[in-house]
């Protein structure tokens, strides 16, 4: 038994991801998942895999201790500001679309420019013309 508890620790101290835990009632390799819940964001736990299902034999066991009010209070405040970071990220997104069509449009308003300018060049080269035949 301490040897498969030194083995939980070692992968404990990983990610967490994929790590397989103790068995639940149900006889069922549980695996490490993360909380998201407010009160225990980013706690790991061991829950029956059959929760999925439905036919959860009730297995529930934290991996990590919980959070003291203040780190929990830190949590949040960096939640927020991913939240936050993520909405710019969005802002920013469209934006780069917002400049993308920007970017066709001008390059259509060039395409007409240009063919302004020639127009412009031919009426020049008239007025050349009728200036010499008006000499
Ligand atoms: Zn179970």
């Amino acid at each position: 038994m301490s040897s498969s508890n030194s083995g939980w620790s070692s992968s404990v101290t990983e990610s967490g991801a994929n790590s397989s835990g103790p068995q639940c009632y149900c006889g069922v390799t549980t695996y490490m998942k993360t909380s998201y819940t407010e009160h225990n964001f980013g706690r790991r736990f061991y829950s029956c895999p059959n929760y999925k299902i439905k036919r959860t034999c009730g297995f529930f066991a934290w991996v990590d201790p919980p959070m003291c009010d203040y780190g929990k209070r830190v949590l949040k405040r960096m939640r927020d500001m991913q939240k936050r970071l993520n909405f710019d990220m969005n802002e920013v997104q469209i934006l780069k679309e917002e400049v993308e069509k920007h970017k066709e449009e001008v390059q259509k308003h060039r395409v007409h420019e240009k063919k302004y300018k020639e127009e412009v060049e031919k009426h020049r080269k008239q007025v050349k013309e009728y200036k010499l035949l008006w000499q």
